[in-house]
Parts: structure tokens; sequence; C-alpha cells
């Protein structure tokens, strides 16, 4: 500890949902997808060349980067490829955010925020939602130095239309850096008419609003959250700066691997649209079975369900103790929720099942 620079010693790390060695459990904690990848990141795994690891990757991850660019209409110089997004959101903080800087983020959101805004020296306000949980458009109508709203917002699963997030970014323009952490993004959009996974993503703002930086991950939507692998969208100016960090950082932060696989997945967008699709088809049956039993459960648009219990502690540990895991927050507002990602209509059942046990044991 005596070795501890200031920094070590005072700041407060996040902690991630576990991820338990001890037995075997329906593991529904964090937001991970119960399918599998694409057949395509088996088959380049199969016909991967380990010679070709014996070489540094490319700094650029100019293949990957061209894939993202393909599928989201961009340009390469509007792309940022990432360590996980929140290697992102940590450089976009040290990129936009830092010392003589308030930004405003929502009271309740992902958790991960204050820690890298501690982290950077950065002030912040928290916000609180409205009685229904919502952000609330107008209260980030007002003078800051950046905005950070995750949309879908995490952990109440709720979606922001994008006229509300234009009005942000049009008042803000002159200002801040607004970004939007679209980590759920593909299960907000509307498949019935199987367009594409992100038709509800602010990426098509980009043009017209330089403040906007719109962050991804490939851990939820794309079954990888093994590989660590994120991305930035926005203005030419802003990659830059993120650049400048990463560069500053680790010349490295995608590996060979990582960058193939990732590429190869973002290639196949049919394929996740359509387990994209199961997986908003068992979300909207979940929730209204829940509400059958009489939990309130918010109107979700991510691939989880934040519910309401009667004791959100000791439903969790109930919960555990039947082999079921799932994400309880011990905090202030929300301790009486659980957060219950969505897996197979199998893992639903047997969740659903034992949620039932606690309203009604005697039954
Ligand atoms: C899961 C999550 C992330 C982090 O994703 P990684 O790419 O795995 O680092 C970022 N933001 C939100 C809101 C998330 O829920």
């Amino acid at each position: 500890m005596k070795y501890f620079s200031e920094l070590a010693a005072s700041i407060e790390p996040y902690v991630p949902g576990e991820q338990p060695q001890d037995k075997a459990y329906i593991k529904i904690n964090t937001n991970e997808n119960p399918y599998p990848p694409s057949p395509r990141v088996q088959d380049l795994l199969d016909s991967y060349k380990t010679e070709d690891l014996k070489l540094y990757p490319d700094p650029n991850c100019t293949k990957l980067a061209k894939a993202i660019a393909a599928a989201e209409d961009l340009s390469t110089d509007q792309i940022f490829v990432s360590n996980g997004s929140d290697e992102a959101l940590a450089f976009a903080f040290m990129a936009f955010f830092g010392e003589n800087k308030k930004i405003l983020f929502p009271e309740i959101t992902y958790s991960f925020y204050p820690v890298y805004s501690a982290l950077t020296s950065t002030e912040y306000t928290k916000i609180p939602l409205t009685d229904e949980m919502q952000v609330k458009t107008a209260d980030y109508l007002v003078p800051n130095q950046g905005i950070v709203i995750a949309n879908p917002n995490a952990p109440t699963g709720l979606f922001m239309p994008l006229d509300e997030i234009e009005k942000i970014l049009r008042y803000n323009l002159d200002n801040s850096v607004v970004i939007i952490d679209e980590a759920y993004i593909a299960f907000a959009s509307d498949l019935g008419n199987k367009k594409s996974l992100n038709s509800q993503s602010a990426v098509r703002l980009i043009n017209k609003y330089p403040n906007l930086l719109v962050i991804r991950t490939l851990s939820k939507s794309h079954s990888l959250a093994g590989l660590r692998v994120g991305y930035a969208l926005g203005h030419p100016h802003l990659i830059d700066g993120l650049n400048r960090i990463k560069n500053s950082f680790n010349s490295y932060t995608g590996d060979s691997l990582a960058i193939a696989c990732a590429a190869a997945a973002i290639s196949d967008e049919a394929y996740y649209i359509n387990i994209t699709e199961q997986i908003v088809n068992t979300r909207d049956a979940t929730a209204k079975r829940l509400r059958e039993l009489g939990f309130s459960v918010l109107d979700s648009r991510a691939n989880f369900l934040f519910v309401k219990c009667v004791n959100g502690k000791e439903t969790f540990n109930y919960l555990k103790e039947k082999g079921v895991l799932v994400r309880h927050f011990d905090k202030p507002l929300i301790n009486d929720y659980l957060r219950i990602t969505i897996g197979t209509p199998e893992d639903m059942d047997l969740v659903v099942n034992t949620l039932a046990e606690t309203v009604n044991p005697h039954n």
C-alpha cells in the first residue's frame, strides 16, 4: 500500500459481475449472449496460420475498421477499434474530459462512468432519472463539458428515441462531446423488416454532429465477450483524439486474432439478426410471464430485464442457491431490482419458475 500512487490508493475500482468457478450456474448475470458467435469465426480459427502471430498486429486494425465501415456506411477515419468498448470509453474520457471539465450522466447507469471520471479527475453530476426511470432530455440542455448516455440504458434497459438524443446533440454542439454508449443497440432494433442490426443507432447522426461519439461492443450482440473487441464511431477529429491517447498508451490494443475474428463476425449480419431476434422474442415472452406473476418489469429494449422484487438481495440469494446467477446492485434506488440477462428459452423457464417460488413459496 505504501508504494501506491495517490491515484491507486484513492480510486474505487469497478467490480464486474462474477464469473463463478465453484459450480455450474445458469449464468445470466453479465449480459453475455447465450448463442455462439457466427460460424465464420470458427471457420477463421480453423484455418488461422499461427505463423502469423510472430508479427505485431496492424496498429490501426485496418481489416476490422474496413468491415465496420462497410457495415455502417462510414469511412475508416470515422472508426476507432478498441480492446473492448470499456477501453474506448476510458480513452474517450482521457481525450475529451479530465481536469477542469464537468460532465453529466444519469444517476442510474453503467457504473464504470464514475470510475473513469475518478481515474481522469473529471468532475461529474449524476442526473436523476424520472419516476419511470427514464432519461429526461431537458436535464441535459444545461451548461456542461461532456455527456455520457447509455442507450438503451443499463441496467434499466430503457431506450431513448433518436429525436431526443438529437436535441441533446444540437444544444451541446459547440461546447461538449456527447458519448452515446450503444452496448445494447442491436436489441433495440426493429427486426421485423430485417433491415439492419443497428436501425435505431445514433450512428446516422455522425455526419451532422461533430460532437457525437458512438461506442459499440461485440461482447453482447455478437457473442464475443471473451474476445475483447469494441469500437467508437464519430467525426475524424474525435477519432484523432482517441488515437492520440491510444498511441500514448499501447500501440497494439487490438491483437491479430481478435481483429480477424471480429471482422469475420461483423461480415455475417444475417446470422446476428437471427439470434438477436430470438433473444428479443425470449425477452418479451419472459417479461410477460413475470408481469403475470405480479413482478414489475421495466420495458426493456436490451438483452436483459430489470425486475422489481419485494426484497432484491434475498431474491438474488434464493436464485443463487437454486443455481441461477443474476445481477443485483446493492445501491440506493435499485436495491430491490434484479438484472436478468436473457438466456435461452430453457434458461428463462427455469428463472421464471424459480422466481414464482419466491412469490408463493407454499405452492
Ligand atoms: C457491457 C457494457 C460495456 C462494456 O463492454 P465491453 O466491450 O465488454 O468492454 C460498455 N457499456 C455498457 C453499458 C455495457 O453494458
